[in-house]
């Protein structure tokens, strides 16, 4: 029979692959908590008008990437694309609003139906940070401010710039937009096919042409600068005031505009120029009319989004989990024991391999291959052994002995750890001018 082939665009990973996922994920958390942004869970699937409604009709995701069919009722709906309009749905319908202003994160997989290519999947994962109901530019300076940290904990500051532009207020942004139609109108013969289309409907996403022939008549657009009433261009100094007393280094890219319909004021995007054509890792930017779009009332918020397998192909391999001790049953009598003493040691945070079946020298071998830093041999203690008053004394003694993989593995506070851990469950005795120690369980 033939195995079922995955869906294009997905991915399975193992060993590295996953483990780099999982230390972007990490590092989010860490530094989410320092932020104090609340972690949130939002759906996969969403009625398909939260995406269609907010992020705009003429965007790529909404024409043309979005994964949406109707379910056996007859509804249609969508897996998400992007959270920013799950969490909007959810700010307005569960009742969120109380909270205000409201900080929180989350992560998870999301939807494009795309070309797959390096960094650019069906199914991918995106890490995400929103500030929800309030119009300081304080709160965008905290969440670039958290962006950066995350990159530089990631060990991806360098590589990665801050490209930073204003979208104005809405005035500014329909005055720019006007000139930016009369531009591109008397221009229409250079540009794409896909531009033209974008003429009428939406000027300002021709900005974001990936197609290399439109450029020279992007460049010479007219930038925002020129339309900035008073207010925004006010607004957008406090942020850039802010992201320099923070020490973030960035740049002015005034032609800047991002992907969805619903930014005002700041945009931003994180570039590096280490992924090819899919060099944005992070991307956000306020979004003041998103909440109206979902038939709320108007709530100004700001966030970002960013793409966990683009970061996770930029930071050092992570280093393999390796495990503090690996257990064997030497003398093939203590098997009992073994599993008592493997659970203490986990219950006491010691990262351990094993107990595995088989002689001892079998067990021997998996502990190597495990590649855990020290071996802790246990052997019943045999009468006729020579030994302290004390151990002589005990019937259900043990010997334990800890040895470690290769000098370099040599930790005394892990060393310390284990008997620590012993001693909590055991009799735990160092037998003069050896390496080992007699346990004996402690009764209740
Ligand atoms: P791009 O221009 O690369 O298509 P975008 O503007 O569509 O990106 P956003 O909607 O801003 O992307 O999503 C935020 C981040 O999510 C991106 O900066 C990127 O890191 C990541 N991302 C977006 N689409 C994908 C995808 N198909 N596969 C992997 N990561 C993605
Ligand atoms: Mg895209």
């Amino acid at each position: 029979m033939a195995t079922p082939q995955p869906v294009r665009g997905t991915q399975s990973l193992l060993g590295e692959d996953a483990d780099r996922l999982a230390a972007v994920v990490a590092a989010f958390d860490r530094v989410r908590r320092l932020y104090g942004f609340k972690r949130v869970e939002v759906p996969v699937l969403e009625p398909t008008e939260v995406f269609a409604r907010t992020m705009g009709e003429t965007t790529d995701v909404v024409s043309k990437e979005m994964y949406s069919f109707e379910d056996r009722s007859g509804d249609s709906v969508t897996m998400r694309p992007e959270f920013t309009a799950g969490i909007a749905r959810a700010y307005l319908s569960e009742g969120w609003q109380q909270y205000a202003p409201l900080k929180v994160a989350t992560h998870g997989p999301a939807f494009r139906y795309e070309r797959p290519q390096k960094g650019r999947f069906r199914q991918f994962n995106q890490l995400d940070a929103e500030i929800i109901g309030t119009d300081e530019p304080q709160a965008d300076v905290e969440l670039l401010a958290f962006a950066d940290q995350l990159l530089k904990e990631l060990g991806i500051g360098g590589s990665a710039i801050l490209k930073l532009n204003t979208l104005g207020d809405p005035e500014t942004r329909s005055a720019w937009r006007d000139a930016l139609h009369e531009h591109f109108s008397s221009h229409a013969s250079a540009l794409s096919e896909e531009s033209r289309a974008r003429l009428e409907r939406n000027p300002l996403r021709i900005l974001d042409s990936k197609a290399h022939g439109d450029w020279p008549v992007i460049d010479s657009a007219p930038v925002i600068d020129d339309f900035l009433t008073s207010e925004a261009a006010d607004f957008f100094a406090q942020v850039t005031a802010g992201i320099d007393a923070a020490g973030i280094r960035w740049e002015r890219a005034p032609r800047l505009v991002r992907g969805l319909d619903y930014y005002r004021h700041t945009a931003f995007e994180f570039i590096t120029d280490e992924l090819g054509a899919q060099g944005t890792v992070l991307a956000g930017g306020r979004y003041d009319g998103l909440m109206e779009a979902l038939g709320g009332p108007p709530t100004p918020a700001v966030g970002w989004a960013a793409g966990i397998e683009r970061l996770a192909l930029l930071i050092d391999a992570p280093e393999p989990e390796r495990p503090d001790v690996g257990l064997i049953d030497e003398s093939g009598r203590s098997m009992d024991l073994l599993i008592k003493l493997a659970s203490d040691l986990r219950i006491n945070g010691i990262l351990v391999a094993g107990p595995f079946a088989g002689k001892s020298k079998k067990q021997f071998e998996r502990v190597i291959k495990s590649g855990a830093r020290a071996r802790l041999n246990l052997r019943r203690w045999e009468p006729n052994e020579t030994l302290t008053e004390e151990a002589l004394a005990a019937d259900d003694a043990a010997m334990v002995s800890l040895r470690y993989a290769t000098d370099s593995d040599i930790d005394s506070m892990l060393s310390r750890r284990v008997y620590e851990s012993l001693s909590r469950s055991f009799h735990a005795t160092q037998q003069a001018g050896s390496d080992q120690w007699l346990i004996r369980p402690k009764t209740a």
